[in-house]
C-alpha cells in the first residue's frame, strides 16, 4: 500500500489548493477545477504503479481536453500565454492568472515540467504523431521560442495600449486562432524534423518560464551511478534529449525533462 501514498497525497495538495481558493475567492468552480485536476493526474500515477502503459496518455487527455474544451472553448478563458498577459495587465486574479501561477511559475518549482508530460493540450495532439524519439540530433533553434514570447507580449499589450474595445471577445479569438496555429506548426515540425517534440523545444513560448523553474525543481529522475551500465538507452528513448545518466542539475538538457518516465521504463539496470 505503501506505493499508493504518493498519489493520495498528490490529490490532498490539489484539494487543499482548491479549498484555498474557494474560500478566499468565494468561487467553488476552484474546488472543482483543481479537484478535478487532482483526481486525473492521481488516476495517471496509480495507473503508472500498476504498469498501465497508457498512463500519462490518460492524465494528458482528461487534463488537456478539460483546459482546451471545457476552459477554454465552452467557458471563454484564453488559457494562452497571451491569456496570462491580459488578465496581469487588467490585475485581475483569476483562472489564466492561477493556472500560470500554479502550473507554469511555481509548481514547476515542485513537479518540474511535469505540465508538459502530464497536462498541455498542444502536445496531448502532438504525442499522438509518429515521431515519439527524435529521429535527429537537437538543432540550435531555441532562440526562436523568445520571439514568440515576445511577440505575445507586445500583442496584448498593443491592444490596452490602443485601447481597442471589447479586448475579452478579442482575447477569446485570440485563443482559438493561436491554438490552432500552434497544432499546425507544431504538427509541420514534427514531421519536418522527424521529432513529435519540435514544437516544445523550439518554438512554445512557455518554456521562457518553464525552463528556468524546472531547473530547480524537488522533483527529478535521478541516476544511480552504482546500478547503471551505460548502455546509453535512456538517452535513446527520451523524447526530449536530456542527459539523465548525469545526475547533476546542470546536466545536458536537464530543463528539459518532461517527467514522462520512458527513460525510467526501459532502463534494464533500474538505475533510475
Ligand atoms: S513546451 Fe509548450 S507546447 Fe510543449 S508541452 Fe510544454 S507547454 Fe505544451
Ligand atoms: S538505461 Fe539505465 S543502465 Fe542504461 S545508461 Fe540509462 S541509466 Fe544507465
Ligand atoms: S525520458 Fe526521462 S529524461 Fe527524458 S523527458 Fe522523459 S522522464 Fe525526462
Amino acid at each position: 500500500m505503501k506505493k499508493y501514498v504518493f498519489p493520495v497525497l498528490l490529490l490532498a495538495v490539489f484539494t487543499a489548493v482548491g479549498v484555498t481558493l474557494w474560500l478566499t475567492k468565494d468561487n467553488l468552480f476552484y474546488l472543482f477545477n483543481f479537484g478535478y485536476i487532482g483526481l486525473s493526474v492521481s488516476l495517471g500515477i496509480f495507473l503508472y504503479i500498476r504498469k498501465y502503459k497508457h498512463a500519462r496518455r490518460v492524465v494528458q487527455l482528461l487534463v488537456g481536453l478539460y483546459m482546451l474544451v471545457y476552459l477554454g472553448f465552452i467557458k471563454g478563458e484564453n488559457m494562452q500565454i497571451e491569456g496570462f498577459w491580459y488578465y496581469l495587465f487588467t490585475g485581475v486574479f483569476e483562472a489564466a492568472t492561477i493556472h500560470y501561477a500554479v502550473a507554469k511559475l511555481f509548481g514547476p518549482l515542485l513537479f518540474g515540467r511535469g505540465w508538459c508530460g502530464y497536462a498541455c493540450w498542444t502536445a496531448m495532439v502532438l504525442d499522438f504523431l509518429p515521431y515519439k524519439t527524435p529521429a535527429g540530433p537537437r538543432k540550435k533553434l531555441g532562440w526562436i521560442r523568445y520571439i514568440t514570447f515576445a511577440a505575445s507580449l507586445v500583442f496584448v499589450a498593443a491592444l490596452f495600449l490602443a485601447k481597442v474595445g471589447n479586448i475579452e471577445r478579442i482575447m477569446f479569438w485570440a485563443f482559438l486562432i493561436g491554438n490552432a496555429l500552434y497544432y499546425a506548426v507544431g504538427i509541420l515540425l514534427a514531421f519536418a524534423f522527424k521529432d513529435n517534440r519540435a514544437f516544445c523545444k523550439y518554438v512554445c513560448p512557455i518554456t521562457v518560464f518553464l525552463k528556468p523553474m524546472s531547473y530547480f525543481s524537488l522533483v527529478r529522475v535521478r541516476c544511480d551511478p552504482a546500478k547503471c551500465v551505460d548502455c546509453g538507452k535512456c538517452r535513446r528513448v527520451c523524447p526530449m534529449d536530456v542527459d539523465v545518466t548525469d545526475p547533476s542539475r546542470k546536466r545536458k538538457n536537464g530543463t528539459e525533462c518532461i517527467l514522462c518516465m520512458e527513460c525510467v521504463k526501459n532502463c534494464p539496470k533500474d538505475a533510475l
